[in-house]
């Protein structure tokens, strides 16, 4: 029996109508099923366009990615209902996901290919800016380095990242593109915050990940010594998924050497 049977874990799921593309709800799927197994209840409540934010009412944050013409609904809500709630919720170290659509959204702007600049929340310093209609997509799968570790995944955007002077890449880029295909770095942190083009959904063939950010919930919420509970799983399967892409995309060795 695992310590961290009884506990409780609280998600707060952003704009899950609006921001859903490419399988990202396989991402709470993941936290889920990986805290079941741990005897952790995960409550999971979606927050929609309209509703107000409690900064205080959730140990884990996620927000997915997006087409344009969703991220504009998506930036007028936050600027107007959620931004300011968002904001304390990450400087009060909720650890947060942000994939894609919510990534760009995240940071200080995304100019899209057509229509007005919209305004981020400010959490990332970065920006992001679509490079037009007839510029290619970064589209395909993707490796980068993490952690000691690397991450896996598939990502599919037309804007291009770049990050501040101070600002804490995700991790470098060993296959594909990343932020923006030129500085070969991919995704931000900051604080228990993490923005991603990497979708897949993410989490399931990166388990090392989707625990990183149960251990963080779990301790925020619990205290030092609750991450430590976390009990190792049997991640055979997710692991092969993991290292058969690494071996699909040539990166197995560069990686993990
Ligand atoms: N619409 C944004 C872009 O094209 C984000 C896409 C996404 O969330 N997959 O860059």
């Amino acid at each position: 029996m695992s310590d961290t049977t009884g506990f409780e874990l609280r998600l707060g799921h952003l704009y899950p109508d609006q921001l859903n593309m490419y399988g990202d709800r396989g991402n709470i799927i993941t936290l889920r099923q990986r805290c079941a197994w741990r005897g952790v209840a995960l409550r999971y409540a979606p927050v929609d366009i309209g509703q107000k934010l409690d900064p205080k009412a959730f140990d884990l944050l996620f927000i997915g990615g997006g087409q344009d013409k969703e991220q504009d609904e998506v930036a007028r809500d936050l600027r107007v209902v959620k931004a300011g709630a968002l904001r304390e919720a990450v400087e009060d170290d909720t650890p947060a996901l942000a994939v894609c659509g919510g990534y760009q959204l995240l940071a200080r702007f995304y100019r899209p290919a057509e229509g007005p600049e919209l305004e981020g929340v400010g959490v990332f310093d970065a920006w992001t800016i679509h490079k037009g209609k007839s510029v290619p997509r970064c589209i395909g799968n993707i490796a980068i380095s993490w952690n000691d570790s690397t991450l896996v995944g598939f990502e599919n955007h037309g804007g291009r990242t770049y990050l501040g002077q101070g600002a804490r890449p995700l991790g470098r880029v060993l296959y594909g593109h990343g932020n923006n295909s030129e500085d070969h770095l991919e995704g931000c942190v900051y604080r228990n915050t993490i923005g991603t083009y990497i979708h897949g959904s993410l989490l399931p063939k990166n388990p090392h990940l989707a625990d990183y950010l149960i251990r963080l919930a779990l301790e925020r919420r619990y205290g030092i010594g609750a991450g430590d509970a976390v009990i190792p799983l049997d991640d055979k399967e997710e692991w092969r998924a993991h290292t058969s892409m690494l071996r699909r995309l040539g990166v197995a060795q560069r990686a993990l050497a």
